[in-house]
């Protein structure tokens, strides 16, 4: 539908008057607890501004002020908080074996609400519980639900769950969890989610190129440039597991072969004991991990698993030129467990330039709430907008407000 003239000039107008509000609320959603002065100060407004627009969100309900504890030098500030009627978000995390559903306001920090686990992997045995979550997070808080987005262990591509080996899906279509007429449903892949949330506010935080790897079933990953995740031409991007860094002769659930994936998880480790593929590759790997101190086979199974592991860290670090790698998941217990064979692999992986100055390669800080905390900020960068904001004022201004 082609834009009225009259509505270009609108959405101008607004970029103009938001801009230095969405800066203050992008200040408290980075660093919580912040206090209005350290805010005028990093944007350099003056203290007059910086009043002028908290006081505007305030009104807005976009944001509270509280007293900040006095300090001996300086003029008495206030710390930025959300509004107690502001605006939220409901993140979902959706896992092989299980689901979390949580809510956030504006600091985007995520207050899981409610949780279950898979009855089935059956589609609709995964989305109808989750799906009733969300409706009773809604109905709680009504209006105020300004996105839903969701972090599912899946391919996807065009904002759609397009292929999922972990759980056994094809396409599979997710909105049932956010019903016409209802808030944006957006959709991501959980290890994608969990690199933005490393690269903007975990152990990667401020730098601008970072690599995510991480272990669950298979391996997944993005590269975060800028803090935005590289989703490539249709959002499918960053599929790690499924380079051809493994055995050619096995066939991975997503239909390639010698996918990354098959060398590294804890289907990798039952095949180097000599046991079936497991149900659960994830519980296999951590009971295997956990035995490494007295069981030599469990030990010699994890270092092939890690050798595998650094091996193709190795070939992405000298393929992306990444400033800092973060491992998520397993892959930084299985680093921990063969810790030789891991950093040999690494090391012989990377070409000779790279060798004095590989980039450190560090744990993930947000451990496995790493993809809640990135679909919170995925929902919150749609929500955080001049026409975001320009939609709650409507609403907060309406007649049903
Ligand atoms: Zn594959």
């Amino acid at each position: 539908m082609a834009t009225p003239p009259g509505r270009v000039r609108s959405v101008r107008a607004a970029d103009l008057r938001w801009r230095g509000a969405l800066a203050v609320l992008d200040e408290m959603r980075r660093e919580p607890g912040v206090t209005r002065a350290a805010v005028a100060r990093r944007l350099g407004l003056s203290t007059g501004s910086a009043t002028e627009i908290t006081s505007r969100l305030r009104e807005l309900a976009l944001l509270a002020e509280t007293p900040a504890a006095a300090t001996s030098r300086g003029r008495p500030t206030s710390v930025l908080a959300p509004h107690p009627e502001g605006p939220l978000v409901i993140a979902v995390d959706l896992r092989q074996e299980d689901w979390r559903c949580a809510i956030a306001a504006l600091d985007g920090e995520p207050a899981v609400a409610e949780t279950g686990t898979h009855r089935s992997r059956a589609p609709e045995d995964v989305i109808g519980p989750v799906a009733r979550a969300v409706r009773r997070l809604r109905r709680r808080h009504g209006r105020r639900v300004r996105a839903i987005s969701v972090a599912v262990a899946a391919t996807v591509q065009h904002g759609r769950v397009v292929q999922s080996s972990v759980l056994g899906w094809d396409a599979v279509d997710l909105a049932a969890l956010s019903p016409d007429p209802g808030p944006p449903l957006l959709i991501g892949n959980d290890a994608t989610l969990a690199g933005l949330a490393e690269a903007r506010r975990g152990a990667a935080a401020g730098a601008a190129t970072v690599l995510h790897v991480t272990v669950e079933v298979g391996v997944g990953g993005t590269l975060v440039v800028g803090g935005r995740p590289l989703h490539g031409a249709t959002g499918a991007g960053g599929e790690f597991g499924h380079l051809p860094f493994g055995d050619p002769g096995l066939r991975c659930p997503c239909g390639a072969r010698g996918c990354w994936d098959l060398a590294v998880d804890g289907r990798a480790i039952a095949r180097h004991l000599g046991e079936p593929p497991p149900r659960d590759p994830r519980t296999y790997a951590e009971r295997a991990l956990s035995r490494t101190p007295e069981d030599p086979a469990a030990r010699a199974a994890v270092g092939r698993a890690a050798t595998g592991l650094a091996r193709g860290l190795a070939g992405l670090i000298n393929a992306l030129d990444p400033a800092v790698v973060t491992l998520g998941g397993l892959a930084e217990p299985l680093r921990a467990a063969a810790g030789p064979e891991f950093t040999a692999a690494l090391t012989g992986g990377l070409m000779r330039f790279r060798r004095p100055h590989p980039p450190p390669v560090l744990a993930a800080a947000l451990g496995r709430d790493g993809a809640l905390h990135g679909a919170v900020m995925t929902a919150l960068d749609h929500v955080l907008t001049e026409e975001g904001l320009a939609a709650w004022e409507a609403l907060r201004r309406g007649p049903r407000a």
